[in-house]
């Protein structure tokens, strides 16, 4: 017997209209759905009036239902694997049975759609070209420690994901080892408190005191030779202009000269106050 397809299908991450017409397809021609939460999917499935069998697979049956969904995929069912939001097997579960079906020789298509760390990217105002995700900071101190260590080094944008309570000790643990720099909060995509706070960490931290709902937290890349060397050329002047265009205020925009060019800021102080 032919064996049957496992589907990748992404769902919306907060606004029921961003699903494609494919991904709707599939999930009404498919003969079971595995959802991370069945009854979070339900209300998607009435709102698109699909009714079909639904199986949970969440992160602690991961490892039973894999072999379950296995077996039915080979013996010809087609299923169609989605999570609570957004894209299956990015911070949620999937890669499980993603693994075993490449392994067993049986298909894996990806429906595409929406995935928050995406939309939080293109809309971040930050640099897009390379990125660097990493999901959910480790809880462990070790490994918390080292992966910003790790943001603090990058040359790429930095995306994480967070819990809206966790996000001030987050956003301090990141002050403490990566200093201050420009940092955006996307909130709520695609839902009706949507928005983006764009400022360095110490004004975010001031900003996001209640925050709620769901957040990411997107770093600027660190400051790569070639922008030191730039630094080098520039004149007292254009420095300035460069972070003013980023929106950074006055007082903060002395401090990062002075860094970046290794004198003190009352030195800088003096030099713009006898400018005006
Ligand atoms: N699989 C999902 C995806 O494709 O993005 C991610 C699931 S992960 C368990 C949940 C985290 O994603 C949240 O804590 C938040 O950081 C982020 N997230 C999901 N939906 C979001 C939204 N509408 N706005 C902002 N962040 C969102």
């Amino acid at each position: 017997m032919e064996y049957g397809t496992l589907y990748i299908v992404a769902t919306p991450i907060g606004n029921l209209e961003d699903i494609t017409y494919r991904a709707i397809n599939t999930l009404k021609e498919v003969d079971i759905i595995a959802a991370e939460d069945t009854r979070h999917t339900l209300k998607l499935l009435n709102h698109y009036e699909i009714t079909k069998h639904l199986i949970s697979y969440h992160r602690h049956n991961e490892e039973t239902k894999t072999q379950e969904l296995i077996e039915k995929l080979k013996q010809g069912k087609n299923i169609a694997l989605v999570s609570d939001a957004g894209t299956p097997g990015i911070c949620d579960p999937g890669e499980e049975i993603i693994f075993k079906c490449i392994e067993d020789g049986i298909k894996v298509i990806p429906i595409p759609g929406a995935c928050a760390f995406v939309n939080a990217l293109i809309c971040s105002g930050l640099n897009t070209e390379t990125f660097l995700f990493l999901g959910f900071l480790p809880l462990n101190k070790k490994n918390r420690k080292q992966k910003l260590e790790e943001i603090k080094n990058s040359s790429q944008t930095t995306i994480l994901y967070e819990a809206p309570h966790k996000l001030q000790t987050t956003l301090k643990d990141l002050q403490e080892i990566i200093g201050d720099r420009k940092v955006v909060i996307a909130r709520e995509l695609t839902k009706i408190h949507e928005e983006f706070i764009r400022d360095t960490i110490k004004e975010i931290i001031e900003k996001t005191a209640d925050i709620k709902g769901e957040i990411i937290i997107l770093i600027e890349k660190a400051q790569t030779l070639e922008i030191q060397q730039k630094f080098e050329e520039f004149s007292l002047e254009e420095h300035y202009n460069y972070y003013e265009k980023q929106g950074i205020d006055k007082k903060e925009i002395i401090k990062k000269i002075a860094k970046d060019r290794n004198v003190s800021k009352n030195e800088i102080y003096i030099y713009f106050a006898n400018k005006t």
